[in-house]
């Protein structure tokens, strides 16, 4: 399980910055790609239901991290100094 949530990272791996364009066709191919391996009987046919989930939460925090790296908001795909999106749940700030 651990092996598969490393391999999705793969892709937010790797330095320099990307066009929107690069980033977003990373993010389907990374989904597309986990999307196999989950739908694998060889590879995930052992996971719990609670497995796969935690492998989604980490692939797509991962995702949301390799989005800002490369200077974009993966909510809005907006440049992050142009993202009106709330950031902080915090309330109160
Ligand atoms: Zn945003």
């Amino acid at each position: 399980m651990q092996r598969i949530a490393e391999r999705s990272a793969e892709i937010a791996t790797g330095g320099e910055m990307r066009s929107i364009f690069e980033v977003r066709r990373a993010y389907h191919d990374s989904l597309s790609n986990m999307r196999g391996w989950l739908t694998d009987s060889v590879v995930s046919g052992g996971l719990t239901v609670l497995d796969r989930l935690s492998i989604i939460d980490a692939w797509q925090q991962e995702m949301v991290e390799f989005f800002e790296r490369n200077g974009y908001c993966f909510a809005c795909n907006r440049r992050l100094d142009r993202c009106r999106c709330p950031r902080e749940p915090y309330p109160g700030e």
